[in-house]
């Protein structure tokens, strides 16, 4: 059955002409779809038997809150939501000076298996459809009252392993009549596929990458990041040079810090080598702890942060909202749901 929040307004007017409604039904349907209506009955502006067969016919996804956790400390939210299929996935709302930013997931689950991501350890489920994505702005925006104005793909799941329907998702959330988010509001997260990043780059989109780095040599970063062997960190940053050479968009690095394997001063330096002149940012993350994982967070932090900082690269350290909710991504759904625990 067609899930109608992953059309575009074309393909809505081709649907509502093929029911034999005038076009501009399109847009009064895509309004209601994109303003969170949660039946087919609220849609009051469209003739009933319109109502009717659109019932008949297609799928109007609305996501269940299974759980929901404030942050006592800064007020973060996260959801858990239900999907139709049974499927639960997370997304976090966070709070700042310039607005609120949601963290939304692009899979249930994840096959990239990285060894200190709670989300990849029961694997990947399945991919979310572009409307699915959507949706979760979409409730949390109904469901919180604060209106979302800056979007992170940084949940559960590997956006670029869910190519045509994250981009479709960037043109519906991109939409003035829908929620009207503008491309440098949205920042998308990779673990590093180096042709997907080749393919978004073609786009030419004014969104911000954010590289999933974590080691800027081979042997660290392929027992952190089991796809650092099939891309390696060479080949990784060719693909950012060229996302640079084609949208004039500086790229965020994400650094985790993990005592005793990504955190030594030489691999301080040949991260600021590898960098060079190529404008950059790095985003240094406070490893969090995942129970399943050995792995632990470095106290090296600061030194490695100026050593960086004395070759010229520009660092700033991730602030941790919502420590006391599990707020960092895979987490709850992990610990509400048991997946991946023995
Ligand atoms: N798959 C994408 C986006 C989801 S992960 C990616 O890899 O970028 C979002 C970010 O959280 C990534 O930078 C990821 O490496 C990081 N991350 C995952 N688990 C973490 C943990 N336990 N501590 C710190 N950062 C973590």
């Amino acid at each position: 059955m067609i899930e109608l929040k992953s059309l575009s307004r074309r393909e809505l007017e081709e649907l509502v002409t093929r029911l034999g409604q005038p076009k501009f039904r399109a847009g009064q349907l895509f309004h209601w779809l994109h303003a969170g209506a949660e039946s087919f009955e609220e849609m009051t502006n469209l003739p009933q038997a319109l109502r009717t067969q659109l019932r008949e016919q297609t799928r109007l996804t609305v996501p269940q809150v299974v759980r929901k956790q404030v942050s006592k400390l800064d007020g973060t939210i996260k959801y858990l939501w239900r999907l139709s299929d049974g499927n639960c996935i997370e997304s976090v709302l966070m709070s700042y000076q310039h607005g609120n930013s949601i963290c939304v997931s692009s899979e249930v689950g994840c096959q990239m298996g990285c060894a200190f991501c709670a989300s990849t350890l029961g694997g990947l489920v399945r991919r979310l459809s572009a409307g699915e994505i959507l949706d979760q702005i979409i409730f949390v925006q109904k469901e919180s009252g604060r209106k979302v104005s800056n979007i992170v793909l940084m949940g559960i799941g590997e956006p670029l392993d869910n190519f045509e329907a994250v981009m479709r998702f960037l043109e519906l959330v991109n939409d003035p009549d829908g929620l009207g988010i503008g491309m440098r509001h949205i920042s998308l997260s990779t673990c590093g596929l180096a042709d997907k990043i080749d393919k978004l780059a073609s786009y030419r989109l004014q969104l911000t990458l954010s590289v999933s780095l974590h080691a800027p040599d081979d042997a660290s970063r392929s027992r952190l990041m089991p796809v650092n062997r099939a891309v390696n960190v060479d080949r990784l940053m060719e693909s950012c040079r060229n996302y640079f050479a084609a949208t004039g968009r500086r790229i965020s690095y994400e650094y985790a810090l993990v005592d005793g394997i990504n955190d030594r001063d030489w691999q301080a330096d040949l991260l600021a080598r590898r960098l060079g002149d190529l404008p950059s940012h790095v985003n240094l993350i406070t490893l969090n702890e995942v129970r399943e994982s050995p792995l632990k967070p470095s106290r090296r932090l600061r030194a490695f942060q100026q050593r960086l900082e004395q070759q010229g690269i520009t660092v700033t350290v991730r602030r941790r909202l919502g420590r006391d909710i599990d707020a960092s991504c895979g987490q709850l759904r992990r610990k509400t749901l048991g997946i991946g625990e023995s």
